[in-house]
């Protein structure tokens, strides 16, 4: 006997199936499934489901100052299955960030900061003595199940008087380590955005894509984007968008899709501060945002499911089939009127949201 099945699940295509689960795994989907299980729910039909929604750049080790937050606030309370803290800790600390993200209910993962208390100080790339590509070998090995990849935060105010030498060791740390995922973060110079790109590879993750600042993705001149951006587009680099407080600009945004240049995966660079004030709140505005500026749902949540669990390698999750985890989010959309605010202070006002209305993590069923 099944533990849960979950019937008339309408996924955002338009199929309509059951998923049958046992041991917080998905055992079945069909059109429709005759046995029974132990727990039986149905959708109403104005509701959709989803593989579990997953926010690739997160900051929610709580014992940090700067930027933290709780993995459940901007978890499942959210309509998040899994969350991915980029760099909020490094090889020193991730150990302990790590005893304290097991207790939550929502997946909890990790980018170890290449610098090795993470984002302690601002400038956590100012002083390289802070980089040790050994002790973030360590790291990775003892915590295999918990750490996804590396991050470094390649702006000015980070990496002082560094240029881009950090990333050039960030990417030898990579190749160490089986050339695991790497993010990369931007914003304002140097170094330049032109020389951090040429550095990064296929499948490398630029986040904050979609920053309204000059050494963003858009020449403020001419209205465009960088011809050495598309360049870096077309060679695979990965586009995300980590909203977060100062990093995601409508008009950049929208002059991009005009292009035909798009994020592939949406995150929110959620922490406590950008959820309890704002710009950010949750998942479901950034995607608010993101239908607001054009894209279809559909592919909406493409890029919060299948999109970032192929980037950062989590097999078992983004898609709905068996073998895959019992990770589902249940949302409605709703056609209401909204005023949504990047962050630069931009208004649009839209009149359709996604509202997340359950949570299921490894079979467990949370209401939001
Ligand atoms: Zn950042
Ligand atoms: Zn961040």
């Amino acid at each position: 006997m099944y533990d849960l099945i979950i019937r008339n699940a309408r996924q955002i295509t338009g199929d309509v199936v059951d998923i049958a689960l046992k041991a917080g795994k998905i055992a079945k989907v069909a059109p429709k499934i005759a046995e029974r299980a132990k727990k039986e729910i149905s959708l109403k039909d104005n509701q959709y489901l989803s593989a579990g929604w997953i926010d690739d750049h997160v900051h929610c080790f709580e014992e940090m100052t700067l930027y933290y937050d709780y993995p459940d606030e901007i978890g499942y309370k959210k309509g998040v299955t899994t969350v991915i803290d980029a760099g909020t800790t490094g090889a020193e600390n991730i150990g302990h960030f790590y005893e304290l993200a097991k207790a939550a209910k929502t997946n909890v993962y990790a980018l170890v900061n290449i610098s090795k208390f993470g984002i302690v100080e601002q400038d956590e790339l100012a002083d390289l003595t802070k980089v040790q590509s050994d002790l973030v070998a360590k790291a990775i090995s003892d915590y295999p199940n918990f750490i996804l990849g590396i991050k470094a935060r390649m702006s000015k105010t980070v990496v002082g008087d560094n240029g881009i030498k950090p990333l050039r060791m960030a990417k030898e740390i990579q190749k160490d380590n089986g050339n695991l995922p790497m993010m990369v973060h931007i914003g304002s110079n140097p170094p330049e955005l032109r020389d951090i790109l040429q550095v990064m590879e296929a499948g490398d993750v630029l986040t904050h894509c979609f920053n309204g600042k000059a050494n963003g993705i858009l020449d403020q001149a001419t209205d465009q984007i960088k011809d050495f951006v598309w360049e870096a587009y077309r060679r695979g680099i990965v586009f995300d968008i980590g909203h977060g407080t100062d990093s995601f600009n409508f008009h950049v945004a929208e002059v991009a899709l005009k292009e035909g240049l798009k994020c592939a995966s949406i995150s929110t660079d959620i922490y406590i501060r950008n959820r309890k004030n704002g710009p950010v709140f949750d998942m479901a505005t950034t995607l608010a945002k993101l239908h607001e500026v054009g894209y279809s749902w559909s592919e909406i949540i493409e890029k919060i499911t299948r999109v970032p669990a192929q980037n950062f390698h989590l097999k078992t999750k983004g898609q709905i089939a068996a073998g895959f985890d019992g990770d589902f989010t249940i949302f409605e959309i709703h056609n209401d009127k909204q005023e949504l605010i990047d962050s630069n202070g931009h208004k649009r006002i839209t009149d359709e949201v996604i509202v997340p209305v359950q949570t299921i993590v490894g079979g467990v069923i949370y209401d939001n």
